[in-house]
């Protein structure tokens, strides 16, 4: 069985085509992506495919903690392949996502902060790139 396949499977997700479409798009595209940019790429491909579905599969991939999720720049929420604890790093200049390995936070390992308890911690830099320093 394919592994994007299984993936879905274990997570007790039926793997329809178009989900496994979205999925491989996020595999293949490391950059981050929002509904727009993965809906605007694939419809060329699957015409049947509508921003709803797109929308509404990438929501249910999050909410099963398939795939990650984050909101870096503005209100716009992006996609993310890899769903293990890691930051990311926003450039200014061209507005790539690059992502950072998990550094630690001081308030990750008590589960709690002044007594709200932490589900998720997100970490986000900012700056200018390598290749924009250059
Ligand atoms: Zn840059
Ligand atoms: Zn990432």
């Amino acid at each position: 069985m394919e592994l994007l396949q299984k993936k879905l499977k274990e997570k007790r997700i039926r793997p329809s085509f178009h989900r496994i479409k979205i999925l491989k798009y996020l595999d293949r595209h490391r950059t981050h992506p929002t509904v727009d940019e993965i809906y605007e790429a694939l419809v060329k491909e699957v015409p049947s495919l509508s921003k709803t579905t797109v929308y509404n599969t990438l929501e249910l991939f999050s909410k099963k903690g398939i795939i990650g999720n984050l909101t870096i720049s503005g209100s716009e929420k992006r996609y993310d392949f890899e769903n293990k604890a890691h930051s990311h790093f926003l450039c200014k200049k061209c507005g790539k996502i690059f992502d950072i390995d998990k550094v630690d936070c001081p308030c990750e390992n008590n589960r709690a902060v002044r007594g709200h308890k932490i589900d998720e911690v997100h970490l986000y830099f900012k700056g200018v790139c390598k290749s924009c320093l250059m």
